[in-house]
């Protein structure tokens, strides 16, 4: 299955403003399979161990804060070069820089409030993946 599926999070603002379920459906008309989901809210001890990467980078800390800030939707999406797809789906970081019609551009805030994450490469899909779900959870 490696290379067929990608990790997504709703982030806390999103949740918060009810975009869940747009955004779900944006990830449906795209071509995705929802092939685990769930609603958590991250603690700082896992938040910093998700995000391990980013250590010692300017925007750390604040990503954290904003992380834990309140709940946020998790979800493994399928479909062939799910990991590329998805990034074009979602869009820029910096949701100004994002091209019509992509999630962070219709629902993003700002560089740190960008409404979703995507992994950035097959191996982080797989760690990030069996970071938030169990075999038992994955269908
Ligand atoms: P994500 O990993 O969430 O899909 P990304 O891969 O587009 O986003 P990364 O470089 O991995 O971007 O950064 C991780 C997250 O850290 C970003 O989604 C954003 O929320 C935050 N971030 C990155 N750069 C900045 C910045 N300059 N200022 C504030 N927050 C930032
Ligand atoms: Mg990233």
């Amino acid at each position: 299955m490696n290379g067929r599926y990608t990790l997504t999070i709703v982030k806390p603002r999103a949740v918060e403003k009810g975009y869940t379920a747009p955004i779900l459906n944006m990830i449906h008309e795209g071509g995705f399979r929802i092939s685990a989901l769930k609603m958590l809210r991250f603690n700082r001890d896992d938040a910093e161990r998700f995000y391990e990467v980013h250590r010692g980078r300017p925007f750390y800390e604040g990503l954290i804060e904003f992380m834990i800030s309140g709940p946020i939707v998790v979800a493994i999406l399928e479909k062939e070069h799910a990991v590329e797809d998805f990034r074009k789906l979602i869009g820029n970081t910096d949701p100004a820089l994002a091209e019509e019609g992509t999630i962070r551009k219709l629902y993003a805030e700002s560089v740190r409030s960008n409404a979703v994450h995507g992994s950035d490469s097959d191996e982080n899909a797989a760690r990030e993946a069996s970071f938030f779900f169990s075999t038992a959870e994955r269908f």
